[in-house]
């Protein structure tokens, strides 16, 4: 397979594939950029990938969005992620999670691992006993990414309509896990109505008991469930993607009469040019490595202790972190002042403005 021509690669500093016999590990780390202090921070996805290529792939795009995500926040670390090709439900153990922290603590501390889908913050404590390289181990990320996207709807939805009252509008959630499920607590208490699927049932009745203990049980009648696949046809002012990537494709597009998108899961667009026919047909499409930065805001301390920028975080500094997500309001408005100003799409502008931003960095050292 060749790396240096494929589509993806984005001149990512280094690319390494590992593999643990034993204990059957086989992971990828990608550091896009490791711009300003020589080091790069990304979550680690477990995930039953097809094959190799379409993990490669994944990795990639995903320690991009990263370098993206951190220099537009001005974190102390560039992008980078892993992936660990595997069932999360059937592979993943302690002596697999220990191997992949040998793996972590030999890139010498150029890789700072993290959680992401099909990895906790149980696993990162694993990893923790083999490298110091780790974020994660205290602050569950779900709920400032939950508010940090609550934050980047209301700005998306403001830049459609003039104004960010959600009262009466319609929000079709999909996916309701860590971040999904927050989020619809997050809509409903701002007067929002909202239609909801996941794949798992589990998930929809953890929503329903959140929401009845937070709103009271006549909150059921705000809430439809659709099937997965019904989803994209929905009449819903805003379409807030939280479960998977690449869910902005040339198949969901046409089906879609949304005015706004704004969601967590990172890479919604299959290809960038999809950002272009969003654009066209009047979407407001908010950059998904912003609105989801909510957790490397959230996570700051903990980042800023490993790379040896602060101390032990105090929980005032934990609570600031929190507080903090809501800068995403002033980076999104920066991305669609660039857009109308330019005539390009919402997309478009953010990647301008972080590779202004990367490449600062990158000539800050040299
Ligand atoms: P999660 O695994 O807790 O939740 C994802 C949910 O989506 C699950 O309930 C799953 O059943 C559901 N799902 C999967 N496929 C689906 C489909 N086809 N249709 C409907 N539902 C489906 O993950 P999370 O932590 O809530 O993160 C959600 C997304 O946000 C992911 O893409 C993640 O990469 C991204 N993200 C998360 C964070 C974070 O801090 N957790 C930060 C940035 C980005």
């Amino acid at each position: 397979m060749f790396l240096y021509k494929h589509p993806d690669f984005d001149n990512h500093e280094q690319v390494t594939f590992f593999c643990d016999e034993k204990t059957g590990l086989r992971a990828i780390v990608a550091l896009h950029t490791t711009a300003p202090m020589g080091l790069a921070g990304g979550g680690c996805r477990f995930y039953p990938y097809r094959d190799d290529a379409e993990a490669l792939r994944d990795v990639l795009r995903l320690s991009r969005a990263m370098s993206y995500k951190l220099a537009l926040c001005d974190m102390p670390a560039g992008g980078a992620k892993s992936v660990v090709i595997g069932d999360p439900a059937k592979d993943k153990t302690e002596p697999l999670l220990r191997a992949l922290g040998r793996c972590v603590e030999q890139l010498g501390g150029r890789y700072v691992i993290a959680e992401d889908v099909g990895t906790t913050p149980e696993d990162m404590r694993v990893i923790a006993k083999e490298t110091r390289y780790v974020v994660g181990r205290s602050t569950d990320t779900g709920p400032p990414t939950a508010y940090g996207v609550f934050v980047g709807l209301r700005t998306a939805v403001r830049e459609a309509t003039g104004n960010s009252n959600l009262t009466g509008l319609t929000v079709a959630v999909q996916g309701l896990g860590n971040v999904g499920r927050r989020l619809c607590r997050h809509l409903v208490h701002a007067g929002a109505d909202l239609i909801v699927t996941d794949v798992n049932q589990a998930a929809i009745e953890a929503l329903f008991t959140d929401l009845k203990n937070s709103e009271g049980p006549q909150v059921e009648r705000r809430v439809k469930v659709v099937t997965p696949d019904a989803l994209y046809d929905q009449n819903a002012f805003v379409y807030a993607p939280c479960a998977l990537g690449a869910v902005l494709n040339d198949l969901t597009i046409p089906r879609l009469t949304c005015k706004v998108i704004a969601g967590a899961a990172n890479n919604q667009l299959a290809e960038e040019r999809h950002a272009d026919e969003l654009y066209r047909r009047g979407i407001v499409y908010a950059p998904d490595f912003i609105v989801n930065s909510g957790g490397v805001i959230g996570a700051s301390h903990e980042l800023h202790e490993v790379v040896g920028t602060g101390g032990v975080p105090t929980p005032e500094q934990e609570a600031q972190s929190f507080r903090d997500t809501e800068k995403i309001a002033g980076l999104l408005e920066q991305a669609f002042d660039l857009a109308r100003g330019q005539g390009i799409s919402p997309h478009v502008a953010g990647v301008t403005m972080a590779k202004n931003k990367i490449r600062e960095r990158r000539s800050m050292t040299g």
